[in-house]
């Protein structure tokens, strides 16, 4: 047996040093598919709005599409100085490819400091070329930005090591400081109608016959992802629900009170529900009105996925269960008979709205055998 020795050598090369007092902005990429903004690009318009600010310049946006100016003129009233809007039949439908080579001239000319992509699939997509084609560095998936007006510098923080610490990721030598932003994490920009600002249309060089991909059509399909981030009622269960069969509680009770179902890991891992569903650091991050967690014990792996909602409630048997630390009300007790106390309750009050109130007595939570559910744990947030 022969020791063989390895030589490392660096690769020299690299980007050259970058005069970084020629740029200037805070850029965000407004996302929109079919002339449908992405909420994120109202939450980047939130953010960069802030930074944009406390550094003392404009806030620019960079939209690419076709047939997409109204979104142009939207921006300018969620919080845009300046948007570039590049408009070309090319830019129909995304493509890697074509939203890159179309961007990448405009951010060289307009050399904005800071370039904020929301993490989506499309976003998590385009953020890699660009920062790769403009040689720069881009930090993914950030849950906080902040910015130091002395150095202006980005500080692009996210969950690191399991979610247990926060990284703050500097890009000091390169521009524009990219990063990508979690869907849901920053409050979106509220319109303020007849803000003033810019729309700067693009002459976009494309030619379709030079484009690697063609879009032969598109389909259409419903997108469970999507409908669980931007649901205002996320039902969710965990492994406390025991069987998969007991999963139909779960979609009986969401459609009752109109919203989506949401699943920790541990009944993903175990195949009973599709990982579309996991909410948690490796699945969606949620900020629904309400956040119901059945049988969900709460680690931090999840609870980073969901802690910003608006109202949290959580049921489970056992007591010291860290769900509760986050919940606003939390309910000791089994969920095979408060979940469906719950919803009798719901259904109650949702006849009585409706004008068709269900007499006293008629499906009541004292109908279906439950002794007054739980306790409310005193560590219960807001309790
Ligand atoms: P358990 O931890 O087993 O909890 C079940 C709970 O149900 C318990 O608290 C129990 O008291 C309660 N219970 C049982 N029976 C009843 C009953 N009859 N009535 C009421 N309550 C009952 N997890 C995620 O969810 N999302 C993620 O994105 C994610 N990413 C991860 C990434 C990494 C790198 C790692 C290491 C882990 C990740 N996890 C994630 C897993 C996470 O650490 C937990 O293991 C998981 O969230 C636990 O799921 P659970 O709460 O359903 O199950």
């Amino acid at each position: 047996m022969s020791d063989k020795t390895v030589t490392a050598r660096a690769v020299p090369g690299g980007a050259e040093p970058v005069d970084l007092d020629a740029y200037r902005g805070v850029g965000i990429f407004l996302e929109q598919h079919n002339g449908q903004v992405s909420p994120v690009a109202w939450e980047l318009a939130g953010i960069g709005r802030k930074l944009a600010d406390k550094l003392g310049v404009e806030l620019i946006g960079f939209l690419a599409g076709h047939g997409v100016e109204p979104i142009a003129r939207a921006a300018v009233e969620r919080g845009c100085d300046r948007v570039y809007l590049l408009d070309h039949p090319a830019l129909a439908v995304y493509r890697n490819e074509a939203f890159a080579r179309a961007l990448v001239p405009v951010i060289r000319e307009v050399k904005p400091e800071i370039f904020l992509l929301g993490a989506t699939t499309t976003g998590r997509d385009l953020a890699g070329t660009l920062a790769t084609t403009l040689q720069t560095g881009l930090t993914a998936d950030c849950t906080q930005l902040d910015v130091d007006p002395e150095t202006r510098l980005l500080d692009a923080i996210r969950p690191a090591f399991l979610e247990k610490q926060l990284a703050v990721i500097l890009c000091k030598k390169h521009r524009p400081q990219m990063a990508t932003v979690r869907p849901k994490m920053m409050e979106p920009a509220e319109p303020q109608p007849g803000r003033q600002g810019e729309i700067i249309r693009v002459d976009v060089d494309l030619d379709e016959s030079q484009l690697r991909t063609e879009v032969l059509g598109v389909i259409d399909e419903p997108d469970p992802q999507a409908q669980l981030e931007r649901a205002d009622v996320v039902v969710a269960g965990g492994r406390g629900l025991q069987d998969p069969k007991n999963l139909k509680l779960l979609f009986e009770f969401a459609e009752r009170v109109g919203g989506v179902v949401g699943a920790s890991r541990a009944i993903v891992d175990a195949g009973w529900i599709g990982r579309e569903y996991q909410v948690g650091q490796t699945g969606l991050t949620v900020r629904p009105k309400v956040y119901f967690a059945f049988g969900i014990s709460g680690a931090i792996q999840h609870t980073v996925g969901m802690e910003n909602s608006e109202l949290i409630i959580a049921v489970n048997k056992d007591p010291e269960a860290p769900i509760f630390k986050v919940a606003d009300f939390g309910v000791v007790g089994d969920l095979f008979q408060i979940l469906p106390a719950l919803q009798a309750e719901l259904e109650r009050r949702l006849d009585e709205e409706a004008g068709h109130g269900a007499g006293a007595g008629e499906g009541t939570a004292g109908d279906r055998g439950v002794a007054t559910g739980g306790d409310v744990p005193a560590q219960a947030r807001g309790a």
